[in-house]
Parts: structure tokens; C-alpha cells; sequence
């Protein structure tokens, strides 16, 4: 066990691997006489990230969202409140996006070879394409709260909701640590953040954005009791005959986005919000995308590929978040 110890707060580090990326958790711990049992902190965190992998890995077959897929028909398929929270918070975001953001996608995901395992970098059937984009839509979904439960309306729907469950993990560490009693920390699971309180040293936690194309940092946002996330189509993407192809895909077209929105960061007050909202204007593209934010007063900075590197453009709320 570690504790903090003296009147200066000491900030701690945990560490580790989750969700097919990594996490990091700084902890301002509090001075003096409230010490902090580290040890059991980490092993706590490192049991929640693992129960949520549990449940929405692709990766993994006996996943709670891998069962619900290899079910093999329309009944009811009783899941943890975890799964229903993600299933509730994706489709709030579809509707509130159009369905640029849905959590059906996933065979659309697979087909375009973006899925777990196999990268096929080639372009798919069109027909094939159609014939997905039927069993795509959150209409094909219902659900029950007590007990928790979901269904589908047709057996070939599939969930993938991995455009949310790394910002939901933030926020249910977060979560653990606020219960835990601690004030002040950062949570990050593969490039997702949400803080709480501020520095050791009294200042904000504040969040680089890298540019898309790694030539430095577009940005800096002091988080105050704030989540930020990222989406870009530079990480994850296939060339072919000079396009490139993204790993997110439009689910109104059933093709992968191909516009010159690079990235979109989006500041919400939840992670899991932030996560999906930053994937769904990445659909809508630079046009459409600055729209949305405007409209419903999403906080976001998008990254446009121009003529002459990249244009960044912020929304209004974005610019009054930063303070600009
Ligand atoms: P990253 O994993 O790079 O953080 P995202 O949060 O944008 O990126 O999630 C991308 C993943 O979400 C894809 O790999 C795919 O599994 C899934 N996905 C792709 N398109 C969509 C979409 N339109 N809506 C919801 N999920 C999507
Ligand atoms: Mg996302």
C-alpha cells in the first residue's frame, strides 16, 4: 500500500491496458491524514475496466455483445445495466445525430474489413452493402429496463459499440473514483478524458489535440469538470485507388466516410457522450458536422484537410468553453 503522506498533495499514476488500447488515471491525492490504499484503488480499476471489456469487446466471443450477436434469434437477451446504458446512450445520439452515429453498424464494420481479426483492404459487393444496410438502425432495437433487456427485430441486427465504450469506461471510473472520495483526477482510456477538479499545483487539467497528420499540437483545452474525445479517420484506414478508406462508417450509405474532415474533438460533460458525438459529426462531415454542433450547442473543434495542411474550425460552444 501507498499512501500520500505530508501536506503537499502528491499525484499518483495508474496505469494499464484495456479495450485493445492503454489507460491512464492521475490522482491528486488528498494531504495529510486521509491516506490513499493505491494499491487497492489500482486493483479496483483495473477489475471495472475488465468487466466492461467483458461486455463489449468484439474481440472476444463469450462478450456480452458477442452473445447477443450469436444469438440465433429475435427473443428477448437479458444484459447488464452496463450494456443498456451504452444501448441507451447510442441510440439517444443516433437520433439526435440523424443516425450518423448507430451501434448497428457492425456488419457494415466486418464487410468493410474493419472488424475484429481480418483486414480485407478491398472494396465490397454493393449489393452486399445494401443487403447490410437493412438489418442497420437503431428501429431494429428494443429494450427494457427491469429487468434489464434487449432485442432485436430481425436476426441478422448486430451491435458494435466501440465508438462509445471507451468513453463510457472513462466515465465509470470516474464514477469509482468520486465514491472512492477523492476530488481531484484525470481518466483517460485510449485517448478519452474526463477530469474532475484540478492540479496539485491549482491549475486546470488541461488537454493537447494532436493534429491529424502528428506535425505537433492544434490545441490545448483546460478541462473543468469536463470529458473530451477524439475520432479521426488517420489512425484506422485502407487505401485504395488513391482514396482512403476510414473505419467509420456512414450508416445511411453503408460506405466508410470519405470526406476531408480529419478529426473531431468534442467536449461533453460525460465521456461516453463526447466519445459518440465525436464519431457521429465525423460522419457528417465538415458541412454538415459544424451544422449539428451549432444547432444543438456541441462543443467541437474539427480538423479539415486543405490545400495547405490542416484547417482548424471551432464551434461556437467550443469557443466559449476554451474561452475565446
Ligand atoms: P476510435 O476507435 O479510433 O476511437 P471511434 O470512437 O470513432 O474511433 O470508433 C470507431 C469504431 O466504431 C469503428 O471501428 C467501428 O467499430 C465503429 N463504428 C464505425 N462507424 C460507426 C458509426 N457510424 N456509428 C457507430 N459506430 C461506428
Ligand atoms: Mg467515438
Amino acid at each position: 500500500m501507498l499512501a500520500a503522506c505530508g501536506n503537499e498533495p502528491e499525484t499518483l499514476d495508474l496505469r494499464g491496458r484495456t479495450m485493445g488500447t492503454s489507460y491512464s488515471v492521475r490522482i491528486v491525492a488528498p494531504p495529510g491524514d486521509s491516506p490513499v490504499a493505491l494499491e487497492a484503488l489500482r486493483q479496483r480499476v483495473a477489475a471495472r475496466l475488465e468487466g466492461l471489456d467483458s461486455l463489449f469487446s468484439t474481440y472476444r466471443p463469450d462478450s456480452e455483445v458477442s452473445r447477443f450477436n450469436a444469438q440465433p434469434g429475435v427473443e428477448w437477451f437479458g444484459v447488464s445495466p452496463d450494456f443498456l446504458a451504452v444501448l441507451e446512450q447510442s441510440v439517444s445520439v443516433s437520433q439526435l445525430t440523424g443516425g450518423a452515429f448507430d451501434a448497428t453498424v457492425g456488419p457494415l464494420v466486418v464487410l468493410w474489413g474493419f472488424g475484429a481479426g481480418e483486414t480485407s483492404e478491398r472494396i465490397p459487393d454493393p449489393e452486399e452493402v445494401g443487403r447490410l444496410l437493412q438489418a442497420t438502425g437503431s428501429a431494429h432495437l428494443q429494450w427494457r429496463e427491469s429487468p434489464p433487456a434487449v432485442r432485436r427485430t430481425r436476426p441478422d441486427v448486430r451491435l458494435d459499440f466501440s465508438a462509445v465504450a471507451k468513453g463510457y469506461a472513462v466515465d465509470r471510473i470516474w464514477e469509482l473514483l468520486s465514491e472512492a472520495g477523492l476530488q481531484a483526477y484525470l481518466v483517460e482510456v485510449g485517448g478519452e478524458v474526463r477530469s474532475r477538479g484540478r492540479h496539485a499545483d491549482g491549475r486546470d487539467w488541461s488537454i493537447g489535440i494532436e493534429n491529424p497528420d502528428g506535425s505537433g499540437v492544434a490545441g490545448a483545452v483546460p478541462l473543468r469538470d469536463a470529458a473530451v474525445a477524439t475520432s479521426g479517420d488517420y489512425r484506422n484506414f485502407f487505401e485504395h485507388g488513391g482514396r482512403r478508406y476510414s473505419h467509420v462508417i456512414d450508416p445511411r450509405t453503408g460506405w466508410p466516410v470519405a470526406h476531408n474532415l480529419a478529426s473531431v474533438t468534442v467536449v461533453s460533460p460525460t465521456a461516453a457522450r463526447a466519445d459518440a458525438l465525436a464519431t457521429a459529426l465525423l460522419v457528417l462531415g465538415p458541412v454538415a458536422g459544424m451544422e449539428l454542433a451549432e444547432h444543438e450547442e456541441i462543443a467541437a473543434l474539427l480538423a479539415v484537410r486543405a490545400d495547405e495542411g490542416i484547417e482548424v474550425v471551432r464551434s461556437s460552444a467550443y469557443q466559449a468553453f476554451i474561452g475565446d
